[in-house]
C-alpha cells in the first residue's frame, strides 16, 4: 500500500478514488428530440474532460402507440399540428443536467460550481477540500444545501 498520495476523494461506499462526471442534453432535431451523454474522469484538479459520447437510446415513446383495434374514436384534436413551440438555442443550455458520480460504484456525489449557473470548476461535496462558502450548488442541490445552511448571503435570487 502506498499512502504517499493523499486523495481527495474516498467513496464512503466502495473505497473508490475516482469520480465521473456527466453531462446531458438534448438536441431538437425536427420533431424528435434527442438525448445525449458525455462524460469523464473529474481529476483532482476539480477539472474534467469529456472523454465519452453517446447518444441515449429511449424507447418510452413506443409505450404511447394505442393498441385498441376494436373501437374506432373521432379525434378532432389530432389533425392540428401543435408544434409551434420554439426553441431558442440561448435558453437550450437549461435543459442541460450535470452529474457527478463514484467512478466506481456509480453512487451519486453531490456538488457545486466555482461560479454561478453552473460555470467554472466542480466541486464535489465529498472532496477533503470542499468549501461550501466557496461554491454554488448545482441546482439538484440547491434546497439541500439551503437547508443545511450552505447557501451564500447575499446570493442573489432572481
Ligand atoms: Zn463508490
Amino acid at each position: 500500500m502506498n499512502e504517499h498520495q493523499p486523495w481527495k476523494f474516498t467513496c464512503k461506499k466502495c473505497g473508490g478514488h475516482e469520480l465521473t462526471v456527466t453531462h446531458l442534453w438534448n438536441i431538437e432535431a425536427g420533431t424528435a428530440s434527442e438525448r445525449w451523454r458525455e462524460w469523464g474522469t473529474l481529476k483532482d484538479s476539480h477539472h474534467w474532460q469529456y472523454e465519452f459520447k453517446e447518444k441515449i437510446e429511449e424507447h418510452a415513446d413506443d409505450e404511447v402507440q394505442r393498441g385498441d383495434f376494436g373501437e374506432f374514436e373521432e379525434d378532432d384534436s389530432d389533425s392540428e399540428p401543435e408544434d409551434y413551440e420554439i426553441n431558442e438555442s440561448e435558453t437550450e443550455r437549461e435543459s442541460d443536467e450535470f452529474f457527478v458520480n463514484c467512478g466506481n460504484c456509480d453512487r451519486e456525489i453531490e456538488f457545486g460550481w466555482t461560479e454561478p449557473d453552473r460555470r467554472g470548476l466542480i466541486l464535489p461535496v465529498e472532496f477533503s477540500d470542499f468549501n461550501p462558502l466557496a461554491s454554488w450548488p448545482d441546482p439538484k442541490y440547491v434546497d439541500a444545501w439551503q437547508q443545511r445552511g450552505w447557501l451564500r448571503t447575499g446570493n442573489s435570487q432572481p
